[in-house]
Protein backbone atom coordinates (compact mmCIF):
# COMPACT_ATOMS: atom_id res chain seq x y z
CA UNK A 1 0.00 0.00 0.00
CA UNK A 2 3.22 1.79 0.23
CA UNK A 3 4.48 1.20 -2.53
CA UNK A 4 3.48 2.88 -6.15
CA UNK A 5 2.62 -0.61 -7.93
CA UNK A 6 -0.90 0.36 -6.73
CA UNK A 7 -1.11 3.50 -6.61
CA UNK A 8 1.39 6.30 -9.16
CA UNK A 9 -0.59 9.07 -8.03
CA UNK A 10 1.16 10.98 -5.22
CA UNK A 11 -0.73 11.09 -1.96
CA UNK A 12 -1.09 14.88 -0.40
CA UNK A 13 -1.59 15.20 2.99
CA UNK A 14 -4.82 17.68 3.26
CA UNK A 15 -4.75 19.54 6.20
CA UNK A 16 -7.35 22.21 4.63
CA UNK A 17 -5.03 25.32 3.44
CA UNK A 18 -1.79 23.17 4.04
CA UNK A 19 -1.00 20.58 1.38
CA UNK A 20 1.89 18.55 2.40
CA UNK A 21 3.00 16.59 -0.89
CA UNK A 22 1.80 18.89 -3.60
CA UNK A 23 4.11 22.05 -5.06
CA UNK A 24 4.70 24.17 -1.75
CA UNK A 25 7.67 22.91 0.35
CA UNK A 26 5.65 22.35 3.84
CA UNK A 27 8.18 23.76 6.91
CA UNK A 28 7.37 22.55 10.48
CA UNK A 29 9.45 24.38 12.82
CA UNK A 30 9.28 25.14 17.02
CA UNK A 31 11.16 23.75 19.61
CA UNK A 32 11.77 20.20 20.71
CA UNK A 33 9.78 20.46 23.80
CA UNK A 34 7.13 22.76 24.88
CA UNK A 35 8.59 24.59 27.75
CA UNK A 36 5.91 27.35 28.87
CA UNK A 37 3.17 28.72 27.02
CA UNK A 38 4.96 32.09 27.20
CA UNK A 39 7.96 30.93 25.11
CA UNK A 40 5.95 28.67 22.95
CA UNK A 41 3.38 31.26 21.68
CA UNK A 42 6.38 33.64 21.12
CA UNK A 43 8.20 31.11 19.26
CA UNK A 44 4.64 30.29 17.29
CA UNK A 45 5.03 33.96 16.14
CA UNK A 46 8.15 34.21 14.97
CA UNK A 47 8.03 31.16 13.31
CA UNK A 48 4.57 31.81 11.22
CA UNK A 49 6.59 35.11 10.12
CA UNK A 50 9.31 33.41 8.58
CA UNK A 51 6.40 31.19 6.70
CA UNK A 52 6.55 28.14 8.89
CA UNK A 53 2.82 26.59 7.90
CA UNK A 54 3.01 23.75 11.06
CA UNK A 55 4.13 24.31 14.43
CA UNK A 56 5.90 21.54 16.15
CA UNK A 57 6.48 20.96 19.44
CA UNK A 58 7.04 17.48 22.06
CA UNK A 59 4.52 17.38 24.84
CA UNK A 60 5.67 13.82 25.56
CA UNK A 61 9.11 13.13 25.59
CA UNK A 62 11.21 10.16 26.89
CA UNK A 63 15.04 11.02 26.92
CA UNK A 64 17.54 8.56 26.98
CA UNK A 65 18.01 9.11 30.71
CA UNK A 66 15.14 8.89 32.80
CA UNK A 67 16.26 11.49 34.86
CA UNK A 68 16.18 14.22 32.12
CA UNK A 69 12.86 16.35 31.67
CA UNK A 70 10.02 14.36 30.56
CA UNK A 71 7.74 16.93 28.54
CA UNK A 72 4.90 18.70 30.47
CA UNK A 73 1.99 15.79 28.75
CA UNK A 74 -1.33 17.23 28.68
CA UNK A 75 -0.62 20.61 29.87
CA UNK A 76 2.22 20.69 27.25
CA UNK A 77 -0.62 20.08 24.49
CA UNK A 78 -3.19 22.85 25.93
CA UNK A 79 -0.09 25.37 25.39
CA UNK A 80 0.19 23.76 21.71
CA UNK A 81 -3.24 24.74 21.18
CA UNK A 82 -3.01 28.07 22.52
CA UNK A 83 -0.20 28.42 19.97
CA UNK A 84 -2.67 27.45 17.35
CA UNK A 85 -5.22 29.81 18.66
CA UNK A 86 -2.41 32.69 18.85
CA UNK A 87 -0.85 31.67 15.23
CA UNK A 88 -3.10 29.91 12.72
CA UNK A 89 -0.60 27.42 12.37
CA UNK A 90 -1.43 23.46 12.70
CA UNK A 91 0.41 21.01 14.83
CA UNK A 92 2.59 18.55 15.14
CA UNK A 93 3.04 16.66 18.05
CA UNK A 94 5.01 12.79 19.21
CA UNK A 95 2.64 10.41 20.35
CA UNK A 96 4.86 7.80 22.22
CA UNK A 97 2.37 4.89 24.02
CA UNK A 98 -0.84 3.59 22.30
CA UNK A 99 -2.10 4.65 26.01
CA UNK A 100 -2.41 8.28 24.41
CA UNK A 101 -3.29 7.99 21.29
CA UNK A 102 -6.41 8.96 22.21
CA UNK A 103 -5.56 12.14 24.55
CA UNK A 104 -3.03 13.81 21.71
CA UNK A 105 -5.59 12.96 19.21
CA UNK A 106 -8.01 15.95 20.96
CA UNK A 107 -5.00 18.23 20.14
CA UNK A 108 -2.97 18.00 16.98
CA UNK A 109 -3.11 17.53 13.81
CA UNK A 110 -0.56 15.65 13.09
CA UNK A 111 0.59 12.44 14.79
CA UNK A 112 4.20 12.00 15.07
CA UNK A 113 5.92 8.62 15.75
CA UNK A 114 9.39 8.96 16.76
CA UNK A 115 12.45 7.07 15.37
CA UNK A 116 12.51 4.86 17.86
CA UNK A 117 9.11 3.86 17.84
CA UNK A 118 9.24 3.15 14.25
CA UNK A 119 8.62 -0.58 14.74
CA UNK A 120 6.14 -0.42 17.39
CA UNK A 121 3.98 -1.79 15.48
CA UNK A 122 1.30 -1.60 18.23
CA UNK A 123 1.18 2.11 17.99
CA UNK A 124 1.34 2.32 14.80
CA UNK A 125 -1.79 0.61 14.25
CA UNK A 126 -3.05 2.19 17.06
CA UNK A 127 -2.70 5.70 14.90
CA UNK A 128 -3.59 3.94 11.72
CA UNK A 129 -7.04 3.60 13.06
CA UNK A 130 -7.65 7.67 13.03
CA UNK A 131 -8.37 9.52 9.98
CA UNK A 132 -5.49 12.03 11.01
CA UNK A 133 -1.94 12.77 9.04
CA UNK A 134 1.00 10.43 10.78
CA UNK A 135 4.16 11.86 10.33
CA UNK A 136 6.44 8.63 10.60
CA UNK A 137 9.87 9.33 11.28
CA UNK A 138 13.00 6.93 10.22
CA UNK A 139 13.89 3.93 12.72
CA UNK A 140 17.81 4.77 14.30
CA UNK A 141 18.41 1.76 11.98
CA UNK A 142 16.21 1.22 10.14
CA UNK A 143 16.18 0.44 6.42
CA UNK A 144 14.40 1.97 3.47
CA UNK A 145 12.76 -0.94 3.24
CA UNK A 146 11.50 -1.19 7.08
CA UNK A 147 10.45 2.16 7.41
CA UNK A 148 8.18 1.82 4.34
CA UNK A 149 6.54 -1.42 6.25
CA UNK A 150 6.13 0.26 9.21
CA UNK A 151 4.01 2.73 6.81
CA UNK A 152 2.29 -0.16 5.81
CA UNK A 153 1.09 -1.01 9.21
CA UNK A 154 -0.86 2.61 9.51
CA UNK A 155 -2.10 2.51 5.82
CA UNK A 156 -2.92 -1.38 6.44
CA UNK A 157 -5.64 -0.16 9.45
CA UNK A 158 -7.60 2.48 6.61
CA UNK A 159 -5.19 5.55 7.53
CA UNK A 160 -3.47 6.72 3.74
CA UNK A 161 -2.34 9.93 5.81
CA UNK A 162 1.49 8.67 5.96
CA UNK A 163 4.21 11.46 5.94
CA UNK A 164 7.79 10.06 5.97
CA UNK A 165 10.35 11.73 7.93
CA UNK A 166 14.38 11.04 7.15
CA UNK A 167 16.07 12.44 10.70
CA UNK A 168 19.37 10.48 9.96
CA UNK A 169 20.29 7.15 10.56
CA UNK A 170 23.09 5.40 12.91
CA UNK A 171 26.56 5.02 11.35
CA UNK A 172 30.29 4.84 12.49
CA UNK A 173 30.45 8.47 12.29
CA UNK A 174 30.55 10.86 15.28
CA UNK A 175 31.32 14.60 14.33
CA UNK A 176 27.39 14.56 13.68
CA UNK A 177 24.52 13.07 16.03
CA UNK A 178 23.44 10.80 13.11
CA UNK A 179 23.72 10.61 9.39
CA UNK A 180 21.46 12.54 6.99
CA UNK A 181 20.63 9.80 4.55
CA UNK A 182 19.94 11.88 1.98
CA UNK A 183 19.65 9.64 -0.83
CA UNK A 184 16.39 7.93 0.85
CA UNK A 185 14.51 11.06 -0.63
CA UNK A 186 15.16 10.01 -4.18
CA UNK A 187 14.93 6.45 -3.41
CA UNK A 188 11.40 6.86 -1.79
CA UNK A 189 10.17 8.59 -4.59
CA UNK A 190 10.87 6.18 -7.00
CA UNK A 191 9.26 3.69 -4.78
CA UNK A 192 6.68 5.25 -3.09
CA UNK A 193 3.48 7.82 -3.40
CA UNK A 194 3.79 8.87 0.31
CA UNK A 195 5.42 12.90 0.84
CA UNK A 196 8.77 12.42 2.91
CA UNK A 197 10.02 15.29 4.64
CA UNK A 198 14.00 15.55 6.11
CA UNK A 199 14.71 16.78 9.67
CA UNK A 200 18.07 18.13 9.72
CA UNK A 201 17.97 19.38 13.56
CA UNK A 202 17.93 15.51 14.54
CA UNK A 203 20.44 14.54 11.49
CA UNK A 204 22.65 16.53 12.69
CA UNK A 205 22.68 17.33 16.37
CA UNK A 206 24.24 20.84 15.45
CA UNK A 207 22.33 24.07 14.79
CA UNK A 208 25.57 24.95 12.51
CA UNK A 209 25.06 22.24 10.07
CA UNK A 210 21.10 22.64 9.67
CA UNK A 211 21.13 25.39 7.20
CA UNK A 212 23.08 22.96 4.88
CA UNK A 213 21.31 20.29 5.00
CA UNK A 214 17.93 21.62 4.60
CA UNK A 215 18.65 23.67 1.32
CA UNK A 216 20.04 20.04 0.11
CA UNK A 217 17.14 18.81 1.41
CA UNK A 218 15.01 20.68 -0.79
CA UNK A 219 17.45 20.31 -3.45
CA UNK A 220 16.71 16.59 -3.67
CA UNK A 221 13.42 16.81 -3.55
CA UNK A 222 11.90 16.58 -0.21
CA UNK A 223 8.10 17.91 0.17
CA UNK A 224 9.15 19.72 3.06
CA UNK A 225 11.64 20.18 6.56
CA UNK A 226 10.75 19.64 10.16
CA UNK A 227 13.49 21.89 12.03
CA UNK A 228 14.25 22.82 15.94
CA UNK A 229 14.01 26.81 16.79
CA UNK A 230 14.21 27.90 20.13
CA UNK A 231 14.49 31.68 21.52
CA UNK A 232 17.21 30.80 23.28
CA UNK A 233 19.56 27.36 22.85
CA UNK A 234 21.86 27.10 25.75
CA UNK A 235 18.57 27.24 27.73
CA UNK A 236 16.43 24.73 26.29
CA UNK A 237 15.26 22.15 28.51
CA UNK A 238 16.06 19.62 25.36
CA UNK A 239 18.02 19.50 22.20
CA UNK A 240 19.40 23.38 22.49
CA UNK A 241 22.27 23.10 20.78
CA UNK A 242 21.00 21.62 17.66
CA UNK A 243 18.21 24.16 17.88
CA UNK A 244 17.90 27.76 15.48
CA UNK A 245 17.65 31.01 16.76
CA UNK A 246 14.42 32.59 15.03
CA UNK A 247 16.34 34.91 13.82
CA UNK A 248 18.81 32.22 11.63
CA UNK A 249 15.27 30.14 11.14
CA UNK A 250 14.23 32.99 8.93
CA UNK A 251 17.24 33.81 6.77
CA UNK A 252 17.07 29.82 6.13
CA UNK A 253 13.91 30.19 4.78
CA UNK A 254 14.38 33.09 2.57
CA UNK A 255 17.62 31.11 1.18
CA UNK A 256 15.13 27.67 1.04
CA UNK A 257 12.80 29.98 -1.36
CA UNK A 258 15.80 30.57 -3.17
CA UNK A 259 16.72 26.83 -3.76
CA UNK A 260 12.58 25.91 -4.13
CA UNK A 261 12.60 27.92 -7.04
CA UNK A 262 15.82 26.22 -9.04
CA UNK A 263 15.06 22.94 -8.53
C1 LIG B 1 11.84 14.98 18.09
O1 LIG B 1 11.37 15.27 16.98
O2 LIG B 1 11.89 15.80 19.04
C2 LIG B 1 12.42 13.64 18.28
C3 LIG B 1 12.49 13.07 19.49
O3 LIG B 1 12.89 13.09 17.14
P1 LIG B 1 13.42 11.60 16.82
O4 LIG B 1 12.31 10.67 17.14
O5 LIG B 1 13.72 11.70 15.36
O6 LIG B 1 14.66 11.38 17.65
MN1 LIG C 1 14.34 17.09 19.62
Amino acid sequence: LASNELQQAPTIIDLGDVKIGGKEIVVMAGPCAIENEKDFISTAESVKRSGAKILRGGAFKPRSSPYAFQGLEEDGLKIMVAGREATGLKLVTEVVDTRDVELVNKYTDIFQIGARNMQNFRLLSEVGMTNKPVLLKRGLSATIEEWLMAAEYIIAEGNQNVILCERGIRTFETMTRNTLDLSAVPVIKEVSHLPVIVDPSHATGNWKYVPALAKGAVATGADGLIIEVHLNPPTALCDGPQSLRPERFGTLMDELRLVAQSV
